[in-house]
């Protein structure tokens, strides 16, 4: 069960006669990355429709919606709010008009110069309808003089820094583009012949498009009326792909970075029973969903039984009833319950893939030890996370984050009332996901190495239900 927040997804495809249906579908299978808002826009050759609304992507869409968003081409967009507030002017995509028509924009990731650039493009006249730094973005692809898309896209990516995975739609193109970083995944794939993007393969898989490939990092990839091209006008610095996509944030039956995410959690869990047994535990238990590849793995190399401990809902929204003081741990209780014949008179380890503020992990392991546990035992399929990321996920400040505020193991495990906790180490996590050195790879909330200086930093959004 996560304590981050999600970040967004987008998806993209050209020449396709269902292509709004299709992107609708695409969006469903990235709803985890994002629920607060999601849109799609589509064009016909002609012009470029918009539809978006804050909500899931199956309350913000029906049959008649889709029916108003013709055309052959689609891009859409989930979003969880990491910079601008969470409201229908910051949904995505966003859309404008510019030299050549009406183009619109999606975005997952982050500006690291969203203030300083907002603030040129303010004294230069320009006028902006939200405060996220997607729509830096599109004004920047919009107003440069090019005389073709690519170059306004070349000069965007002269002046944006930080994370951005985009899809962008004209009348007649899609484009998606990555930045020369990679922080966040974005594969191309193909249905019927036509080009499809996404932030992760699973949206591929849903929609029966086979995968392709990732785009790269510093490519734009363009489909249009002459075919598809594709270009990397930047080369990469440094290559920063965020390895929290595979502790945590892509699904497990994705590919991302080239790579199984469900293969690499299992790992992670062996490497981390390797760095940190519990020898004398009865039953090894994930926090689901996002702890299950790794207690599997954790289990298997111990020779320990698996057993789901902890029950999730899945039909919890956000709640506005907070009986918070005469029902303890309310809100952890509407997304997990124990199983006490799992749990009764058993040394238990409680294998989750990440601890951010704590104060999840103290409730799951309060609720543990009152249904009978014996021990409780702590084991993190991450390393400890002590930085903030200002690359798209949105994380607390450093006072927050128990990792951070607290020096040694022992208070840590202290704090959370557990027998003991362990993580996994950041070479034993770089060892599974690269086979070492972490080449390649942002782990910069892990060790406070930012791959790309931070110049304008914000306060990352907490959302309602953001109390862990
Ligand atoms: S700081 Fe962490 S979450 Fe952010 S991009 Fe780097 S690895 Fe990913």
């Amino acid at each position: 069960m996560k304590d981050i927040h999600d970040e967004c997804g987008v998806f993209g495809i050209h020449g396709h006669p269902d292509a709004a249906t299709i992107g609708y579908l695409g969006l469903h299978a990235l709803q985890h990355r994002g629920q607060e808002s999601a849109g799609i826009a589509t064009s016909d050759g002609q012009d470029v429709r918009l539809y978006k609304q804050m909500g899931l992507v199956a309350d913000v869409f029906n049959a008649d919606v889709l029916k108003t968003l013709t055309g052959t081409s689609a891009i859409g967009h989930v979003r969880y709010s990491t910079a601008g507030s969470s409201t229908l002017l910051n949904a995505q995509p966003m859309k404008c008009m510019y030299a050549g028509g009406s183009i619109a924009l999606a975005h997952n990731g982050n500006l690291t110069n969203f203030a300083t650039l907002r603030h040129q493009l303010l004294a230069r006249g320009h006028l902006f309808q939200s405060s996220s730094d997607s729509e830096i973005l599109l004004q920047l692809v919009a107003a440069h003089y090019a005389p073709t898309l690519s170059d306004r896209v070349a000069a965007m990516m002269t002046q944006a820094r930080g994370a951005y995975s985009l899809v962008i739609l004209t009348a007649d193109q899609m484009l998606a583009v990555r930045d020369p970083h990679g922080f966040r995944p974005l594969v191309l794939g193909r249905l019927d012949g036509a080009p499809v993007v996404a932030s992760e393969s699973t949206s591929l898989n849903l929609i029966g498009a086979t995968y392709e490939r990732e785009i790269e990092p510093g490519e734009i990839f363009i489909a249009g009326p002459g075919g598809e091209t594709s270009s990397r006008p930047i080369t990469s610095p440094r290559l920063a792909r965020c390895v929290f996509e595979q502790i945590y944030f892509s699904r497990p039956d994705s590919i991302v970075f080239g790579k199984q995410v469900n293969t690499l959690r299992t790992e992670f869990g062996r490497q981390l029973a390797r760095e940190q047994p519990v020898p004398n535990a009865d039953v090894i238990i994930p926090v689901p969903d996002s702890g299950t590849p790794a207690a599997i793995g954790y289990a298997e190399q111990l020779n320990k039984p698996f057993a789901m401990g902890l029950i999730r809902s899945h039909y919890v929204g956000r709640t506005f009833i907070e009986p918070e003081q005469r029902i303890r741990h309310f809100g952890v209780k509407l997304k997990l319950a124990p199983v006490p014949e799992v749990l009764k008179d058993r040394v238990v380890v409680v294998v989750d893939d990440s601890i951010v503020r704590g104060t999840t992990s103290q409730k799951i392991v309060d609720m543990v030890r009152s249904r009978g546990a014996r021990e409780v035992h702590m084991r993190i399929s991450s390393p400890p996370t002590r930085w903030p990321c200002f690359y798209g996920i949105d994380t607390p400040s450093r006072k927050e984050l128990i990792a951070a505020r607290l020096g040694s193991l022992d208070e840590i495990a202290g704090e959370l009332t557990a027998d003991s906790v362990g993580y996994l180490s950041v070479e034993g996590m770089h060892r599974v996901v690269s086979g070492g050195g972490g080449d390649g790879y942002c782990d910069a909330c892990f060790t406070g190495s930012y791959p790309v200086p931070v110049e304008d930093q914000y306060s990352p959004h907490s959302g309602p239900d953001d109390n862990r």
